[in-house]
């Protein structure tokens, strides 16, 4: 299956001109694909929401984007696309979510796309500053934590996208000259994360799978009898103490995936082997394992 950019074969399906998929060498519109893929799972529509999406920022400024989805095995990949400029939003979600809570969430992300900024834009004066990027009358600066996407700028060259913006390697090493001498920290995120938001903050944080699997064997031990049982009296304790591990997990599933997925099948054995006069146990806790190493259920 490949993406396929080649519009004048139409759909096999409906005859619709833009054609966004090719499986097994025809070619689909996305509604028509969409519909084989969600058949496999037994669903018989595709997802009805608005086309359009729209966003204004304080000074009234509008963004209107275009909606679109791709459904693969049993997740949804949304896209919003900014008409005339730049921004994109990505989300992900289950085939079996509410579509209205999705398009909530995916709303909040879109939002979050247009009102956060990671430049800071001034009106040129008249005095020249050789370190920054001047670029349309305006002198441009990067804030000191944001959101950079790489991005193609054209068919050859790599560049950088910022606040929906392109930038050439030369104008974005310009655009961070006021921070000379300092050191950059970063983290590749993939685009359905959002952008880092202005109250919020990357840490230094160490995180492996041995780690991960050590901090849920040492609350196991406060809260364990000898017969390996959770007694009734331990359970708040156990709860507690078993959310923050999968809140860890989640943020170690968003930058070390595989490993995350690694470090969940351990935890899950582990669990196998305890029990509980908790009438959902394990269940529950296999359930808050699976939600933090599923990107659709990130929705935070
Ligand atoms: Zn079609």
């Amino acid at each position: 299956m490949n993406s396929n950019d080649n519009n004048k074969i139409g759909c096999v399906k409906c005859g619709a001109e833009k054609t966004m998929v090719t499986l097994n060498g025809e070619n689909y519109c996305a509604h028509c694909y969409n519909l084989i893929e969600l058949g496999r799972h037994g669903i018989k529509e595709d997802f009805t929401h608005p086309e359009l999406m729209m966003v204004s920022e304080a000074d009234g400024t509008m963004h209107s984007f275009t909606v679109s989805h791709l459904v693969y095995d049993n997740v949804v990949h949304w896209y919003a696309d900014e008409i005339g400029g730049g921004l994109h939003a990505e989300h992900v979600s289950f085939i079996r979510a509410e579509t209205k809570k999705m398009l909530d969430s995916f709303y909040k992300k879109l939002k979050q796309t247009v009102l956060t900024k990671s430049v800071d834009k001034r009106p040129a004066g008249k005095d020249f500053i050789s370190d920054e990027l001047y670029r349309d009358d305006k002198y441009y600066s990067l804030k000191d934590r944001g959101t950079i996407q790489i991005c193609m700028l054209d068919e050859y060259s790599i560049g950088f996208m910022v606040d929906g913006e392109k930038f050439t390697p030369d104008e974005f090493a310009l655009m961070c000259g006021s921070f000379a001498n300092w050191n950059m920290l970063y983290q590749m995120h993939e685009v359905s994360d959002g952008p880092l938001n202005n109250d919020e903050v990357l840490v230094r944080w160490r995180m492996t799978k041995k780690l991960m699997v050590q901090e849920l064997k040492d609350l196991l031990r406060t809260v364990v009898n000898i017969w390996n049982h959770i007694p009734a009296g331990k359970q708040k304790q156990f709860e507690l103490g078993f959310m923050t591990i999968c809140f860890e997990l989640r943020q170690y599933s968003r930058c070390a995936f595989y490993e995350a997925e690694q470090a969940a099948d351990e935890m899950r054995d582990i669990l196998k082997d305890v029990t509980s006069d908790e009438k959902e146990y394990p269940e529950k806790y296999l359930d808050m394992i699976g939600g933090a190493t599923a990107p659709w259920e990130w929705d935070d």
